[in-house]
């Protein structure tokens, strides 16, 4: 991919959900792209659409209507296994709950993205080393997840996120389960690995000061995106 194209388009996204006899409209008419390295915020009160957003972003839900192209291509082109294959190769994930599996370890845990993309076991723990070295957790690496802390399960999962070294890491809600030490601590190795990878960062959060330590922030309210100078006006 050219390193200077937009990582992910989202053009005129709407969802709504069905409820009875009601249509709720979710997102209406959701407009921006991320950049190569580029780091943005999604705000908004509980309901507003952040997490059905990023899911959508993510391919894991689709919309009603409208386009989203990850790496240049586009969601809607693809089949389920193709969009599954782009997600694999090209974004992470992480979650307010880690999400790891709890009868694997670290190291298991961060190379099964690898595993999953059909890379040799060895180079697949090999990379997660690598990784699990560099969110600090290179002593941890045969403990569960039940054996860890909080901040450090996190870690693992931003591990697992970045171990494919996808063009986007998408995080809802990284540091909404951790106490403030632990959150700066996700919040500077989030920092830290966006320098030195140069992936992008989707994050999701309630935290103003992870917000404000990114690029950007966009702010959804009842499902569509306002400015900034709207909100301040
Ligand atoms: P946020 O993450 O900003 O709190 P969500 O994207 O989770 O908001 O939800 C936005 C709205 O969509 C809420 O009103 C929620 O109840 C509704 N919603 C989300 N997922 C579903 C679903 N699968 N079925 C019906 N309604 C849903
Ligand atoms: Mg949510």
């Amino acid at each position: 991919m050219n390193d200077s194209a937009p990582v992910l388009i989202c053009q005129q996204v709407s969802k709504s959900y069905r409820q009875g006899a009601l249509a709720v409209d979710v997102l209406r008419s959701v407009n921006f792209q991320i950049n190569a390295r580029e780091r943005v915020a999604i705000v908004g009160a509980s309901g507003s659409g952040k997490s059905t957003l990023l899911n959508i972003l993510g391919g894991l839900d689709l919309p009603d209507s409208g386009n989203v192209s990850v790496a240049g291509e586009r969601l809607s082109h693809l089949s389920a296994d193709e969009r599954g294959r782009l997600r694999n190769r090209s974004l992470g994930f992480v979650y307010q709950f880690h999400h790891l599996l709890p009868e694997f370890t670290a190291l298991e845990n961060v190379a099964m993205p690898l595993l999953i993309g059909k890379q040799p076991m060895a180079i697949a723990k090999q990379r997660a080393l690598e990784l699990l070295t560099r969110v600090g957790l290179v002593k941890r690496v045969d403990h569960k997840p039940s054996e860890l802390s909080g901040g450090e399960r996190q870690r693992v999962a931003i591990a697992r996120a970045l171990v494919t070294n996808p063009a986007c890491v998408l995080m809802d809600e990284p540091t909404g389960n951790l106490d403030s030490h632990a959150a700066d601590a996700i919040q500077a190795l989030m920092l830290e690995l966006n320098q030195s990878i140069g992936t992008s960062f989707v994050v999701v959060t309630h935290d103003q000061r992870l917000a404000a330590r990114m690029d950007r922030t966009l702010t959804l309210v009842d499902g569509a995106l306002v400015s900034a100078e709207a909100i301040n006006a």
